[in-house]
């Protein structure tokens, strides 16, 4: 292999091109972006430049280090086999990594703010002034954490979530019901089971005919794989990227990784797209072992933080509709808890833990073993979690 292009200069792309060295590629090394900023972190975006705590949020990069021609403000355009089509001309490969991330889902109307560059980040922190009414659309983690910068600026703010609880796409609602308590406690109205008809630069429709005027309108409603250039590429574009748990997507000498890659796992038997952090931070490895021929997989449990409401919100693993709920402290008394979700067998599904940093880790540890959890003991908030493992007390 003498020609890798990496497509997407974010935290994926930029692992990819260090993993690649660090393993000893020493052939051709490009990496571009569609962005005109050098590789960047985005959970900063709303957790530091958002509140006004930094400007930036740049990711060390040393592109003469790396050996690494990288091209920001250039944007793939399409592919045919071996060959990737730029708006600034045509690059030939021997080996593809697609790590172009995700897009925030739009909704109806022009003029509303989305959060997902550094530009959108500095863009609204001047528009959040005090007293200025702030519109959010979407109560999951990055509605919560605009609500949040956006009290701490002083203003006005109202959040619009369609379902009955928060975060209702990663939390069933007996556990995500214990969420919504916090944005009053934090001064924001949280107006639950309404649907967006349409968005405005300073107004949102609601589905019954109702209009909330606002000087700012944020939409934090999901996102989906930036994958639209590759349409026609002949790649299996099944929920994003589609990869096996090698990371290897349909064509050959492609790989994804990142929020754009939809990776089989074998520890959950489905596609899954994780939209996180952690997979940018850690799947290129394998991707990079992978196209210099290895044989590395990559299936961990999906991992994802928010800062929130002055609150560290740690969720792991996939729960299962139907699925039991052990908890550790109770949500409406205790200002620190955490819940786990057992499958039928006494493993974790899932937990979340909310300022319970030691529970988190040793819980995810536990969910990604497989370990089988004795309920009782992991219901005992004086014994460790890691001590709830079925036998250990014996
Ligand atoms: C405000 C915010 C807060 C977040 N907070 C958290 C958090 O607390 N915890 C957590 O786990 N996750 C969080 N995330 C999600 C996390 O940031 C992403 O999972 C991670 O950035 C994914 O990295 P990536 O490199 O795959 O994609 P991206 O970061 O999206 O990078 C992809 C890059 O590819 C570029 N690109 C797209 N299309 C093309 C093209 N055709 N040609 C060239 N370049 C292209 C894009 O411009 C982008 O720069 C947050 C995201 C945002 C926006």
């Amino acid at each position: 292999m003498e020609r890798v292009v990496v497509v997407g200069a974010g935290l994926a792309g930029l692992r990819t091109v260090i993993a690649l060295r660090d393993l000893g590629y020493a052939g051709e090394l490009t990496m571009l972006g569609a962005e005109p900023y050098a590789p960047y972190d985005r959970p900063p975006l709303s957790k530091a430049i958002l509140v006004g705590k930094s400007d930036g949020s740049s990711l060390p990069f040393d592109p003469a280090g790396l050996k690494v021609d990288f091209r920001a403000a250039v944007r793939a355009t399409g592919l045919r086999e071996g060959t990737l089509e730029t708006d600034a001309g045509d690059l030939g490969y021997d080996g593809l990594i697609l790590a172009t991330g995700a897009e925030p889902v739009r909704l109806p109307g022009e003029g509303a703010r989305y959060l997902r560059t550094r530009d959108d980040a500095l863009a609204l922190r001047a528009a959040l002034v005090p007293d200025a009414s702030v519109v959010i659309v979407g109560a999951g983690w990055i509605g919560a954490e605009v609500a949040t910068a956006a009290r701490g600026h002083g203003c006005r703010v109202t959040v619009v979530e369609q379902a009955s609880t928060p975060v209702s796409h990663a939390l069933p609602p007996e556990v995500a019901r214990h969420l919504a308590p916090w944005y009053a406690e934090a001064g924001a109205e949280l107006l639950l089971g309404e649907r967006v008809a349409a968005v405005h630069p300073d107004a949102v429709d609601l589905a019954d005919g109702r209009r909330l005027a606002a000087d700012v309108v944020v939409v934090g409603v999901g996102v989906r794989p930036a994958t639209g250039w590759l349409t026609g590429s002949g790649l299996d574009l099944a929920g994003g990227v589609a990869v096996g748990a090698d990371l290897r997507a349909s064509l050959p000498g492609v790989l994804a990784v990142g929020d754009v890659a939809a990776r089989w796992s074998p520890r959950y038997d489905a596609r899954i797209r994780g939209e996180h952090w952690d997979d940018a931070l850690r799947g290129p490895l394998v991707a990079a072992t992978n196209l210099a021929g290895g044989d590395a997989t990559y299936d961990p449990v999906p991992y994802v933080w928010s800062e929130q409401f002055g609150r560290m919100v740690q969720y792991a693993g996939l729960s299962a509709a139907g699925a039991r709920w052990v908890w550790r402290g109770d949500p409406s008394a205790d200002a620190r808890w955490s819940v786990f979700s057992l499958t039928l067998d006494n493993r974790i599904a899932a937990l979340l833990a909310v300022d319970q940093p030691r529970d988190f880790v040793q819980g995810r540890r536990l969910a990604d073993s497989g370990a089988v959890i004795d309920p009782v003991l992991l219901a005992n908030p004086t014994v460790s979690v890691k001590m709830s493992v079925a036998g250990s007390a014996e």
